[in-house]
């Protein structure tokens, strides 16, 4: 009812977006910020935006998420925000003690000119930088690109101001991560320390954003790469960079930086990506991929080849974020599934380019779109052409699913009305696993829903 307006004519539009596929730049590089570990995130604009960025982070996770503002008000927002956030910077070194500060910009600073970079250097001449700390800047102007631009920019801002290299090799492979749940980054620490590996992950929100209930109020959790960690980037021999939307940027500032090689990778949702993501790092480290991890293999292929039957030819729908969409969707391919209607709110060429690739001959009819105008009011409009079995995506396709009456699955960023995304990954066989969980639990609580009564089955 709510999206009762919603009509399926399609109309080409140009300047305007109705219930974007995408949030604001900010939140992605707060996010990458508090996996830095004694980072406070700062957002160099007003209280509302540093408000909207904590609290939609804050509900995701069900964390308390620390930040602090350059608290902009109409001085500010017609003389620039300078003299705010050096005060600020003295400020929170003196009463929050952080060991970094990472400052993003926000739409307002950014149309006002303000320039990061001068003001950080402004106050390290000031002497507002204590010995041993630090202060990180990225923009995030969000009129342009996506909470994924914004995380990309704050990974790569960790990587071009950290990474030093004193020209002698580490062994350790730096995995620059991609927008992933503090759950999946454990994953991928697992997986590594199974195969015996040494990574560096950044960022690293694990045991941050899933801190453990203590009793006791912690303000800079546990986890989060160090910032020595951080610096040694610069001598890993190798850098795999996961997603090449929010991955890839840090890695190439590593290359550039610190001349440490890199090759880029899916973020490894399903049983290709995941392959693929094994394969390169056994490759980087030299390390053969161990038997325990070939079993998780086994068992996600099996749970695949058994359920089939409920897979096959089941058309779906999936929005979201580019990185997630393009594992996601060649895993429903490897199911047997056919995504039919592909949204993201995330700009860049190499989004249709690489869905197109993954679709191939299975499904060349697929609708496949991304950028401002590719919202969730056109992917409405395409299901209410086409119709789907299977919406997937985050909290906000919960309209469209009520108002068509569609089995839905909860997955990517933000999912407000949920938990467990924080705890149980996504990534890694283990994770595929719970992804076709997660999509045969509502597809057949739907059969069962609709069974009439001779054929409504125990045993499925
Ligand atoms: S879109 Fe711009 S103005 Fe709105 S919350 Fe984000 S940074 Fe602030």
């Amino acid at each position: 009812m709510l999206l009762r307006h919603t009509t399926p004519d399609v109309m080409e539009r140009q300047a305007l977006t109705i219930n974007p596929a995408k949030t604001c730049q900010p939140i992605g590089a707060m996010y990458a910020a508090l996996g830095i570990h004694g980072c406070l995130p700062h957002s160099h604009g007003s209280q509302g935006c540093c408000s909207y960025h904590r609290s939609t982070l804050t509900r995701h996770y069900k964390e308390p998420v620390m930040a602090a503002t350059s608290s902009f008000t109409e001085g500010a927002s017609v003389f620039g925000g300078q003299a705010n956030l050096v005060q600020a910077i003295n400020n929170i070194f003196t009463v929050y003690e952080p060991d970094v500060i990472a400052v993003h910009s926000t739409c307002l600073s950014e149309t006002i000119g303000d320039d990061l970079q001068q003001i950080c250097k402004k106050a390290s001449d000031d002497g507002k930088i204590p010995e041993g700390k630090h202060v990180i800047y990225a923009p995030t102007p969000s009129f342009v690109g996506s909470h994924v631009t914004g995380y990309a920019n704050m990974a790569q801002a960790m990587a071009e101001q950290f990474a030093e290299s004193n020209g002698e090799k580490l062994n350790q492979i730096n995995i620059a991560a991609g927008w992933m749940e503090p759950s999946d980054m454990r994953e991928i620490k697992r997986i590594a320390k199974e195969m015996g590996v040494t990574i560096r992950l950044f960022p690293d929100t694990s045991d941050v954003l899933d801190a453990p209930q203590t009793g006791k109020h912690v303000f800079y959790p546990k986890g989060g790469i160090s910032v020595d960690d951080l610096k040694s980037t610069g001598d890993s021999t190798f850098t795999i960079a996961l997603g090449c939307f929010s991955g890839e940027p840090a890695a190439i500032a590593l290359d550039k930086k610190c001349k440490v090689p890199f090759q880029t990778e899916d973020i490894p949702f399903g049983l290709s990506a995941t392959d693929r993501f094994l394969s390169t790092l056994s490759k980087a480290a030299g390390v053969k991929i161990p038997e325990s991890l070939a079993d998780e293999r086994g068992r996600l292929l099996d749970v695949m080849t058994d359920m089939e039957q409920y897979f096959h030819g089941r058309k779906v729908a999936l929005f979201g974020d580019p990185d997630h969409l393009i594992p996601l969707t060649e895993f429903l391919v490897d199911l047997n599934m056919k995504p039919v209607h592909i949204v993201s709110g995330t700009p860049g060429k190499r989004f249709e380019q690489r869905i197109r690739a993954i679709l191939g001959d299975t499904v060349p009819e697929a609708n496949v779109k991304n950028g401002p105008q590719a919202d969730m009011f056109l992917l409405h409009q395409w299901i209410k052409n086409e119709p789907v079995d299977l919406i997937i995506g985050n909290t906000y396709g919960k309209y469209i699913a009520r108002d068509e009456d569609i089995p839905f699955v909860r997955f990517g960023f933000p999912i407000l009305d949920r938990i467990g995304h924080s705890y149980f990954p996504g990534v890694g066989y283990m994770g595929g696993l719970r992804i076709a969980e997660k999509i045969l639990g509502v597809l057949m609580d739907r059969q069962d829903r609709d069974a009439p009564e001779e054929s409504f089955e125990l045993v499925m």
